[in-house]
């Protein structure tokens, strides 16, 4: 076994026995990034050197008889997280150049557990996608099989985690864009509840929705992520000030008694039978481990879309009102006046789905028609809210699939954006409700590409996530494998 093929937990335990040192995983997984990343493009930009350093010193510090959950551990970020001194692209020519002057909160809280980052992973542009091929940098590819997408926005982050290239990334989900593409690429993605972890140094896409979480090999590795994450940051406004919990101790926690909610307007028709399959018999595992399983209804469920695609759309066209080439970022050199420069700025920086959004959340908000449409769909979203909330006077977690389907081929979707839209179809709901979830690996299709299972609590019950996540992944008992990925190259 290689030092990149290692779980975080694993690593750490091997670093504390001194049978490993960072330099030498470090190392491991940078020659991992350069047997594979011609292929894989996970990366928006790589800082091997500094990774070295880092690992040097959390040697150094080790040596000292310093701790630190991460110590050592090579991750990636998604690049929307600023990293101070680092290039911070949001996958998009407008920020090509930007360089933060300062850490968003969750790099700061990773560097204090001793993280090595490797570098920052490529994205859908300002994070709106699906598969990240709006990206205007670098498409990634899915490690099980590279001519398929690896999903998105995170697809990055999941593809470096899936293929060995690092031990595990931060994500950010809108609407799924930690879960489906940990779901495509046959990990752990976790979105915590909305104001569980600070945004601050988050470049914004959609404020009422975002949340940044851990994408990982395995549960264990999620819980440890989100315990050196979590936590309340005067810096955010909708960070909540309340205890974060032990993980750890969820993970020992059996699953008897718990009531498991099987939503049934996810299983209706266009749910490849595939992913019925593997859901199915995820709900087996855990009535076997002596889960309680209830039928419950979230009848306001067929609405997420339209209401997301109109929420998110609405809140981007103001938070990218930011991008005009004043400030920072990109700017048209040959503009002839102010007014020209804006437009051709934001012409040229943004990509055509950057644009449509703008499009569509400029026009949701307009006078005459923000009744019609924003305030609508807000008023839809709160259906939804009430809906899980009568969910949970009957169950304790919900079940379901992450994607109606397993990974699809790259361009497949790229030019019909409904299509793409629809394929988000069962993660918008936990944004829209604020609630924490989880995607866990459920199995494969018979195309060897991997199915996720989808668990969903109460606002703040991650640890309850945690430990029914965890329980799946024993009981699914999947062989711990790396795709097959090397044959490729
Ligand atoms: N796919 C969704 C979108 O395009 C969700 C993206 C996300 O979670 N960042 O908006």
């Amino acid at each position: 076994m290689e030092p990149y093929e290692l779980t975080i937990t694993e690593a750490v335990a091997l670093m504390a026995d001194r049978k490993l040192s960072s330099t030498e995983l470090t190392k491991s997984c940078l020659d991992r990034i350069e047997q594979t990343e011609a292929v894989m493009k996970s990366f928006i930009s790589l800082q091997p050197d500094r990774a070295l350093r880092a690992a040097a010193d959390a040697d150094k510090k080790r040596a000292a008889g310093a701790g630190g959950s991460l110590l050592g551990v090579p991750l990636s970020l998604k690049d929307l997280l600023c990293t101070r001194g680092i290039p911070t692209t949001c996958g998009s020519r407008i920020l090509e150049n930007f360089i933060p002057p300062y850490d968003a909160t969750v790099v700061e809280r990773l560097s204090a557990e001793g993280a090595v980052i490797v570098g920052k992973a490529a994205m859908d542009e300002f994070a709106m996608g699906s598969t990240s091929e709006t990206c205007a940098f670098k498409v990634p590819s899915n490690p099980w099989a590279t001519d398929c997408v690896a999903g998105g926005s995170s697809g990055g982050s999941a593809a470096s985690v899936a293929s060995g290239q690092v031990l595990g990334s931060l994500g950010s989900d809108t609407g799924g864009s930690i879960r489906q593409p940990a779901s495509l690429c046959g990990i752990v993605g976790m979105k915590p509840t909305y104001g569980r972890v600070s945004r601050y140094g988050l470049v914004a896409f959609a404020s009422s929705l975002d949340q940044i979480g851990p994408l990982t090999r395995d549960v264990t590795d999620a819980a440890v992520m989100m315990q050196a994450i979590c936590g309340y940051d005067e810096r955010d406004s909708t960070s909540v000030d309340r205890p974060v919990e032990d993980y750890h101790l969820f993970l020992s926690e059996g699953v008897n008694g718990v009531r498991i909610g099987v939503p049934r307007e996810y299983f209706g028709p266009g749910l490849d039978p595939e992913v019925r399959r593997t859901v199915m018999n995820g709900v087996e595992v855990l009535k076997s481990a002596g889960a309680q399983v209830v039928d419950v209804s979230i009848p306001h469920i067929e609405y997420c879309v339209a209401v997301y695609y109109l929420i998110a759309p609405a809140e981007a066209s103001s938070n990218l009102a930011r991008y005009d080439g004043v400030a920072y970022g990109f700017r048209d050199k040959n503009a002839a006046d102010l007014l020209d420069m804006y437009k051709e700025t934001r012409s040229q920086g943004f990509g055509p789905e950057v644009k449509r959004r703008i499009l569509i959340g400029t026009y949701a908000l307009s006078s005459g028609y923000y009744d019609a449409y924003y305030k609508k769909a807000s008023q839809v979203r709160t259906l939804i809210l009430n809906d899980f909330k009568k969910a949970w006077e009957q169950c304790d977690v919900l079940i379901s699939p992450v994607t109606p389907t397993p990974a699809w081929k790259k361009g497949e979707k790229l030019d019909d954006p409904l299509a793409m839209y629809l394929s988000d179809i069962f993660t918008l709901s936990t944004n829209l409700a604020g609630l924490p979830g989880l995607s866990v690996p459920g199995g494969f299709s018979t195309g060897g590409l991997p199915i996720g299972i989808q668990l969903q609590a109460p606002h703040f019950h991650e640890g309850e996530l945690l430990r029914c996540g965890y329980n799946l992944e024993m009981g699914v008992n999947l062989e711990r494998l790396l795709p097959p990925l090397m044959n490729a190259v």
